[in-house]
């Protein structure tokens, strides 16, 4: 069965955490393809003015070009309504039934993730990825008793999930990893550019770094 992971999110801009994570994921779970969805807006962080979605698009594009397995899906611009998570793992899990599916979340999320639209739907329609961040610390009393039990927590050494004997196709699972621990954040990035920090460009892909100077992005 095909392994495929989807990793939404503004990506305003993408940053060396979020492509660490795409490269190590695919190691760690066998992916044959991990797939960035850039959100028209993140549904849940109502005030914040996003980026053009081609400007996020075109980033992402060149940060990936050279890696076969890592792509980019336009399922949430293509969208009509903007659309919530669990509308988009909806739709790919009616499209990809021969798939087993995860998708990606940082530790931030996942200490938020019940403000989240029918977030119960979203930690059950597909199997999910938490990926560790520093400051943020992975917590569960938040989540129900029932999605508590689906929760695989790779932290303990064993990184290697691949040949997990919890993983099944028959119910989904919630993966806690710590295989990725970056402090890289897009807002602290934005917020050096508009300061005149040089240092921005460390946690950015070059040809990423090259595009937001070309444009005069985030000034
Ligand atoms: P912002 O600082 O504006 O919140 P961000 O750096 O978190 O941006 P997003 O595009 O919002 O970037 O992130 C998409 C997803 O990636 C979210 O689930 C977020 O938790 C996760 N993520 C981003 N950076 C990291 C990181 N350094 N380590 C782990 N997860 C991350």
């Amino acid at each position: 069965m095909k392994r495929m992971a989807f990793y939404g999110g503004s990506f305003d801009p993408l940053h060396n955490g979020h492509l660490a994570i795409a490269r190590k994921l695919v190691e760690l779970f066998a992916l044959e393809e991990f797939v960035f969805i850039p959100a028209f807006h993140a549904p849940h962080k109502k005030n914040k003015q996003p980026t053009s979605a081609f400007h996020r698009f075109a980033m992402i594009s060149l940060a990936i070009n050279s890696e076969p397995k890592i792509k980019i899906s336009t399922v949430e611009l293509d969208a009509p309504e903007k659309p919530f998570t669990f509308e988009t793992q909806t739709k790919l899990t009616c499209e990809l039934t021969d798939t087993a599916i995860f998708f990606v979340i940082g530790a931030d999320s996942w200490q938020e993730i019940n403000t989240w639209r029918e977030w119960e739907k979203v930690l059950t329609l597909t199997n999910i990825i938490v990926v560790t961040r520093p400051d943020f610390e992975i917590g569960f009393s938040h989540v129900t008793e029932k999605i508590r039990e689906k929760i695989v927590d790779l932290r303990t050494g064993n990184q290697d999930a691949k040949s997990d004997s919890r993983f099944t196709i028959h119910d989904s699972r919630i993966y806690i990893t710590d295989a990725v621990f970056l402090d890289v954040s897009a807002t602290e990035i934005r917020r050096k550019i508009r300061a005149g920090e040089d240092d921005w460009r460390e946690p950015v892909p070059n040809e990423v770094a090259k595009y937001i100077e070309k444009y005069e992005l985030y000034v």
